[in-house]
């Protein structure tokens, strides 16, 4: 009896270890397991985003410059622009927040963008073009919400003498955004909203700035259906709005195609 009781202890002990030593196999396997699943998975996102980046329409080339400014309309107590009808929305803010999406998506693109503001202050209106001609700036994009008792849609406004590299920016703008969608387009206007339409004026920021600009009436603020779409295409519009301005960089050979 004394013999098998011995022969038993050790058997069990032998047998503690070699679990404990399996177990620590299995601990290891599990663990090279998923660390090569996981780098692998990276691997696979990695290579999608490049992917996507690539598909997108316009990526600026190595060592090639492209200086956009980008004006948020209006800004600051002294100036909040149009309203909606309840009065509780002001395009100022709309503008900035279409202003610094628009933003985000050049630098992403590998633009270098000047902002007229970044912030809600009053800019004047004199020296938002003034700013992009100090800077030597290649293109010009005015951002703002337009206001009626009726009406709806985006429009983009450049000179009354239509000149044709504003009226290509514009055009490219005004497509991109019908291509999210928008609730009308309203195509590309030329001189001043408002005035006889006959007379020949211009808005400001594109009478003044001496590069291709356009003003983006970007729907009416007065509008249910354009407020609930500028909201939920917010940074689809403004991804579509820094494609456009990249590709028109490129038709207008400012910078050479990717
Ligand atoms: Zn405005």
């Amino acid at each position: 009896m004394e013999k098998q009781n011995k022969h038993t202890f050790i058997y069990w002990d032998r047998v503690i270890i070699a679990l404990c030593i399996f177990v620590l196999i299995i601990i290891f396997i599990v663990l090279g397991i998923k660390g090569i699943i996981s780098a692998f998975s990276e691997d696979g996102k990695s290579e999608k985003a490049v992917q996507a980046i690539k598909t997108d329409t316009a990526i600026i080339g190595a060592g090639q410059e492209l200086l956009v400014c980008i004006d948020a309309g209006h800004g600051g107590e002294e100036d909040c622009g149009a309203l909606s009808k309840d009065e509780t929305r002001f395009e100022s803010n709309d503008d900035l927040k279409m202003a610094l999406a628009v933003e985000k998506h050049l630098q992403e693109l590998g633009a270098d963008v000047l902002m007229t503001r970044n912030e809600d202050i009053y800019v004047d209106l004199y020296s938002r073009p003034e700013m992009a001609n100090d800077a030597n700036a290649d293109l010009y994009v005015s951002l703002h919400r337009n206001s009626a008792e009726t009406g709806q849609g985006v429009e983009v406004w450049v000179n009354y003498d239509s000149p044709d590299d504003d009226t290509l920016l514009a055009k490219n703008i005004l497509n991109g955004l019908d291509e999210v969608g928008i609730s009308q387009n309203r195509g590309v206007q030329y001189g001043y909203q408002g005035y006889d339409p006959t007379a020949k004026v211009n808005y400001v920021v594109n009478e003044k700035s001496n590069m291709p600009s356009c003003l983006v009436e970007l729907g009416f603020i007065t509008d249910d259906e354009d407020n609930t779409l500028f909201d939920k295409n917010l940074d689809a519009y403004a991804k579509s709005i820094a494609e456009s301005i990249v590709k028109s960089a490129e038709e207008l050979n400012i910078i050479e195609p990717a």
